[in-house]
């Protein structure tokens, strides 16, 4: 009842919701009374949730923010939101986010931007949350919700994570089954927590993670106690500062914190060494090439058929053309005209096959620094604070938008885990936070360092 009247008092000025589910909440939360009263709670009994609008919920609205999944219900429930609830969390309802996971700021979602409950120190004008998990973090940062699912398939849980000061982990790539989840880019989507700290996003991602048949990339690898790493002693780690995430013309105040960043880790006993990943610079060019030829693939089942809008025409390539042109907003137009090109007969040897060449020495590039004993890798987590709703700059040059992931998607390129910790405020007082990026399957070396 405190979150659901939090929600009714605040989320009219946030947007961090696009649809709440009372009844559902109330009737879960009491199924989890009487659980507790027989002694029987799960890991999460009774814990209110918001859900990234990407997750299927059986019955309950899920249109990725977008026009095109108009009305859309399915009638099965996503793996790691089953998961959830098996271990007795509770459903507030679906949380705002980018259309199809497809920004950086949470502007590209059908219901309108989510305000960052943070603003500039003396001012009152709206930041973004972040992206595209814009929803999620505002909701966890403004105490919307207790935790919320997030998924980050160049940065989404991460950079949000870092520009609302919450905690945000993406797990290794097979971590999480991604059955379910409306598909962005296949080979590089994963779902993950957003937490208010570190130990809440360790006993939220145990939940959430499991091998599952119905995802062939799942692995089949027990799930950690994640809550025992936190507090785990970082005395001996090797933690390496990659000398490519010193980009030109990065605000001194980045590197304030990351210089804080290392020291709070040397007090604590690690070991500091400097480590080279020379193909940082193509990571960004190359995801745009992977993630938007995936996302062709991937949106061409919205047509009008099968899912939420139809838009009629004279015959069936008019109704689909009617229905996608009415169905997709402007930067998901632009992803799939990307990918279509990038993917097409002449074209494909020169764009594609090249960025996954390219992605393949950037994965190299990590193996490397691990294979010489380092540990985790520490890095800002984003090029700067929380900007402007309706920011003209970044609204005029989508690739200025694109940079906000310049520290975030190599990690997805790889398939690595990477943390986002809240580390210090920027000198207008908004949240700036650290990644921590770690080997294969080890989140626990990023919850005992991160926390
Ligand atoms: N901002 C990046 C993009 O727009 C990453 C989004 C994400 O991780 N889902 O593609």
């Amino acid at each position: 009842d405190a979150y659901l009247g939090a929600i009714d008092h605040a989320n009219g000025t946030l947007n961090a919701y696009v649809a709440v589910t009372p009844d559902k909440a109330r009737a879960m939360a009491k199924a989890s009374d009487e659980k507790i009263g027989k002694g029987e709670a799960g890991a999460l009994e009774g814990i209110p949730l918001g859900i990234k609008d990407l997750f299927s919920t059986e019955g309950v609205h899920t249109q990725a923010a977008s026009h095109i999944l108009d009305g859309f219900e399915p009638r099965y429930e996503s793996t790691v939101t089953a998961n959830l609830w098996a271990d007795g969390a509770v459903m507030l309802g679906k949380l705002n986010m980018d259309e199809f996971a497809m920004g950086s700021s949470n502007e590209t979602s059908y219901y309108g931007p989510v305000k960052n409950p943070w603003r500039k120190a003396g001012s009152n004008a709206d930041m973004v949350p972040g992206g595209s998990s814009g929803g999620s973090a505002a909701a966890v940062a403004a105490h919307l919700c207790a935790g919320a699912t997030a998924t980050d398939t160049g940065g989404s849980i991460r950079q949000p994570a870092a520009l609302t000061g919450t905690v945000g982990i993406k797990p290794t790539y097979g971590r999480c089954s991604r059955w379910g989840i409306v598909a962005f880019a296949s080979s590089l989507d994963q779902a993950g927590p957003i937490a208010r700290d570190v130990r809440d996003s360790a006993i939220l991602l145990k939940s959430m993670a499991s091998s599952d048949a119905k995802d062939t990339t799942s692995v089949d690898r027990e799930v950690p106690d994640y809550e025992a790493a936190v507090g785990r002693s970082v005395r001996g780690l090797k933690i390496g500062i990659p000398k490519e995430y010193r980009m030109d013309g990065m605000p001194e105040e980045i590197e304030t914190l990351w210089q804080q960043g290392i020291a709070w880790l040397k007090d604590a006993g690690a070991e500091i060494v400097d480590v080279s990943l020379p193909h940082t610079k193509y990571a960004l060019p190359a995801y745009y090439i992977v993630a938007p030829a995936e996302a062709s693939s991937n949106l061409a089942r919205y047509d009008g058929v099968r899912y939420g809008l139809r838009v009629p025409g004279g015959n069936i390539a008019e109704m689909y053309e009617n229905t996608r042109a009415a169905g997709f907003g402007r930067e998901v137009k632009r992803r799939i005209m990307i990918g279509t090109y990038v993917l097409s007969a002449g074209y494909y040897d020169a764009y594609y096959l090249q960025a996954q060449k390219v992605r393949t020495l950037i994965k190299r590039d990590f193996e490397t620094v691990y294979a010489d004993g380092v540990d985790a890798l520490l890095t800002p987590a984003t090029p700067s604070a929380a900007f402007g709703i309706g920011d003209q700059d970044m609204a005029a040059d989508p690739v200025k938008m694109y940079l906000n992931d310049i520290f975030t998607v190599t990690v997805n390129m790889a398939g690595l885990p990477g943390i986002a910790v809240p580390a210090g405020l920027s000198a207008a007082g908004l949240p700036l936070g650290l990644q921590l990026i770690g080997r294969p399957f080890d989140e626990e070396t990023l919850f005992a360092a991160g926390a």
